[in-house]
């Protein structure tokens, strides 16, 4: 039987894991979260570099959880800095407001080409409606909803750019979870409505719709984290950084005890509860005793898409006219510009770019080489964003599992993770890359309050 106040193991402080040790500190529960990062906040974080903050790709936090919101706005107090969203797209030679609007879109785009796109999207509607089918792949799905004169214009080379796989290897459920914002195309389907067009199977687009706050801080995206961080050890909860799971010890099936390494010294902490935000692949690798064949075969499935980020601190006050922009043929697909929404910058006329680029571990663009830089500052000059020469300093941050890969055929090997992790009754995978999910920041602390309160609950104890 299980102590009245069951020790809880929290692996990853990113905001799921982070957000579960809140609210299972909070509750009085003794919580001891474990991250291999240097500092709070996973992917959502941010990273000193001579003496500037840089975002492990620009990080903001939208409003619509409404509780969790009102919780971290309790915890950043004077911290965090409101901003109003500002993106824009840049697209067939034109800068595009983000969310996007229908006059700008059609002022970008010639009529005959709108005409036969939009002839492309209504034979698409009427052969789905006459002939439903179902998609077996990401090109055939995009083609399903967008006609194929669309596809092959807007998605096919720039998802096959992003994520390295032509569409026809990527499965049909990337596209209704992650699909890129590319709303010119739902703006045209919202148009499409109005004369009684509509398409009920696409619920990302409304979202990006809406006018938007975000919230950030004077340096970056760090403060948030920080501030659960400190919210955690305040209520007696433990949050140890630098500590990296290496095996997680079951038995009579239930997880007993985790294993981390700190300082190179291997540590043991017993627990009642463990909730896991690593990659639920290496879940898998690391338990034992391990899982059956079938389980680390499907954990030997599944794959992550790394993500470079370059840092820039670019001698120039202002270089874009938003907080970010996203390009689709460049060597990179969101340039951000974090001064834009208040960060403190040093010297104070200069700025700082945060570049996101998608890799793979050991290229050009993960190792940071010459020819990469290269690339990207020829890229940044040809979008009028900085001269090469008035870029000051280069600061590469990486990410080995950036974007979950929804590869052809990944469902069930995904399954067979889960079902695994469901029969052991005090273990959890949860977040980004527990769940191989694609969370907004606000999703991935819901998903950990969830966690959180699923222990409550089964323990008997109030939150
Ligand atoms: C480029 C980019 C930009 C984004 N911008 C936004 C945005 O503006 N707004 C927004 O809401 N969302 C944004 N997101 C999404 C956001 O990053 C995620 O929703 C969020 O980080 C998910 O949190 P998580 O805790 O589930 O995962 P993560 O943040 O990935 O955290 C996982 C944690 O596990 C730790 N870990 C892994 N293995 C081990 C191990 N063996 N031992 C110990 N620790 C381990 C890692 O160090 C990490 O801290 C963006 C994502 C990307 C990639």
């Amino acid at each position: 039987m299980s102590s009245p106040s069951p020790r809880v193991a929290i692996l990853g402080g990113g905001p799921c894991g982070l957000y579960a040790a809140r609210v299972l500190s909070r509750a009085g529960l003794s919580v001891t979260l474990l991250d291999k990062g240097t500092r709070p906040g996973g992917l959502a974080t941010s990273h000193e570099r001579a003496g500037n903050w840089y975002d492990m790709g620009c990080h903001m936090l939208h409003e619509f959880d409404q509780e969790i919101y009102e919780d971290i706005m309790g915890l950043m107090g004077a911290e965090s800095i409101p901003v109003q969203l500002d993106a824009k797209i840049r697209w067939a030679g034109a800068f595009y407001r983000y969310p996007l609007q229908f006059q700008d879109m059609i002022r970008g785009i010639p009529p005959a080409t709108l005409a036969f796109y939009t002839m492309g999207l209504f034979y698409a509607q009427i052969r789905q409606y006459l002939v439903p089918w179902t998609p077996v792949n990401a090109e055939e799905a995009l083609i399903q909803l967008y006609g194929s004169p669309l596809y092959e214009f807007f998605f096919r080379d720039f998802t096959h750019r992003y994520w390295g796989i032509h569409p026809r290897e990527l499965s049909a459920t990337f596209i209704t979870t992650k699909m890129p914002r590319l709303s010119a195309v739902d703006v045209l389907k919202k148009a499409l409505g109005k004369f009684g067009i509509k398409d009920k199977s696409v619920r990302a687009v409304d979202s990006a719709l809406l006018e938007e706050t975000l919230h950030y801080s004077r340096t970056g995206a760090e403060a948030m984290p920080r501030a659960i961080s400190g919210a955690i050890t305040q209520a007696g909860g433990s949050v140890i950084q630098e500590a990296e799971v290496t095996r997680i010890l079951t038995r009579d099936g239930r997880v007993h005890a985790v294993e981390y390494l700190k300082d190179g010294t291997t540590h043991q902490l017993e627990c009642d509860e463990c909730i896991s935000t690593i990659p639920i692949p290496w879940l898998a690798s690391r338990t034992e005793p391990p899982p059956p064949l079938s389980v680390q075969e499907a954990a030997g499935s599944l794959r992550f898409k790394p993500i470079s980020i370059y840092g820039l601190l670019v001698k120039k006050e202002r270089c874009i006219d938003a907080l970010y922009i996203y390009y689709r043929d460049r060597a990179f697909h969101r340039v951000g510009e974090p001064k834009n929404a208040g960060l403190t910058v040093e010297p104070a006329d200069h700025t700082v770019l945060i570049v996101e680029t998608t890799c793979e571990i050991g290229d050009e663009k993960w190792r940071g080489t010459d020819a990469a830089k290269a690339q990207i500052f020829t890229d940044l000059e040809q979008e009028n964003i900085c001269r090469r020469e008035d870029i000051v300093e280069t600061h590469l941050l990486r990410g080995e599992t950036g974007y979950p890969i929804f590869a052809l055929g990944f469902e069930p090997h995904l399954k067979a993770l889960q079902d695994w992790v469901d029969q052991i009754p005090n273990l959890q995978s949860t977040g980004r890359q527990g769940g191989f999910k694609y969370p907004n920041m606000h999703s991935a602390m819901r998903m950990g309050a969830t966690a959180a309160q699923r222990i409550l609950k089964r323990h008997g104890i109030k939150a």
